[in-house]
């Protein structure tokens, strides 16, 4: 059982921040993770919810996306044929169950960044930017790349929140895939790959299989420069592989991760360069 002592819901960043500075104080978005949590040491736990996060905002240049839209309001948003956000509305269709997915939050499943969480790829891929809110009232943006570079808890500890993310309007097509044993299981795998109609840079990430989300720079180069065959797909696929430290875990076995994941990579680009894009059913 978790231990909760107090719970707030502030109606402003400044009540908010004030209480954020208690020690025992922590953020609350859809509570699917924090709820389930064994702590001995009591919470005060802040919710967000009175706090105007939950929008989707389709400005010329980008579409920003509040921490409180939860994943379902993510998936069923029209996204005005945006492309980085189709992208990352087809690794919210394979985030858990329907019942999970009607509470957890996009700044949650962002800022918690599991070893299963399946946003942080398609955020990699779809390059987003993460906006804080700073306790000292200033705001600041982090690129994807940036904030997965340790973990993102980091970010938070010194009273700091996940307000937004912020993604680019770049015509192209992306797919994900989730490797997973069951419909609703945790994955084995998350692949992410996004290619531009024109010009460069595509962007291809991987996450589960190691301890933080990662890009693939060997494979976004080789699609930059067109590469099509097959065997040099996965060939490059074994390349990046190779620079990341690939983890087992209870239920599958580093050396099968090993094996499927240049597979995946290369089905998921070849969905992309076959301009389908779309996210696998299996
Ligand atoms: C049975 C089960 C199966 C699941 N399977 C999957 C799965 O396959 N794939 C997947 O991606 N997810 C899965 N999830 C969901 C995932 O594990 C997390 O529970 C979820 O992503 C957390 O989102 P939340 O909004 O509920 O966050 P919360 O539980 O409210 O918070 C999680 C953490 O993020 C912090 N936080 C929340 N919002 C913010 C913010 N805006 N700014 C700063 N910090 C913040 C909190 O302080 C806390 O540390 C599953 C959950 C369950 C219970």
């Amino acid at each position: 059982m978790s231990a909760t002592s107090a719970f707030s819901c502030p109606e402003s960043f400044a009540r908010l921040f004030e209480l954020l500075a208690e020690p025992n104080a922590v953020v609350l978005g859809g509570g699917t993770a924090l709820v389930g949590q064994t702590r001995r040491r009591k919470r005060h736990l802040l919710s967000l919810k009175k706090l105007g996060l939950d929008f989707i905002k389709f400005e010329e240049s980008t579409v920003e996306i509040g921490a409180m839209v939860t994943i379902t309001s993510l998936i069923n948003c029209d996204s005005k044929g945006h492309s980085g956000l189709e992208l990352l509305q087809q690794a919210a269709k394979r985030l858990a169950s329907t019942f999970i997915r009607n509470a957890a939050t996009v700044g949650g499943s962002t800022v918690a960044c599991f070893r299963w969480s399946d946003l942080p790829a398609a955020l990699l891929a779809s390059d987003a930017k993460m906006n804080l809110s700073l306790a000292d009232g200033s705001e600041k943006e982090v690129s994807a790349t940036e904030f997965f570079k340790k973990h993102p808890a980091r970010l938070f500890r010194q009273g700091a929140i996940l307000r937004s993310l912020s993604i680019p309007k770049r015509e192209g097509i992306g797919s994900f895939f989730k490797m997973s044993p069951l419909t609703y299981g945790y994955a084995i795998w998350d692949v992410a790959a996004f290619k531009p109609k024109e010009g460069a840079g595509a962007k291809v990430a991987i996450s589960a299989g190691v301890s933080l989300p990662r890009r693939l720079s060997l494979l976004e180069k080789g699609l930059d420069d067109g590469v099509s065959d097959r065997k040099e797909i996965e060939e490059l696929a074994c390349k990046d592989l190779a620079q990341l430290k690939i983890v087992g875990s209870r239920t599958v076995s580093k050396e099968y991760r090993t094996i499927v994941a240049p597979v995946i990579l290369a089905d998921t680009i070849e969905r992309v360069l076959a301009e389908k894009g779309g996210i696998n059913e299996d």
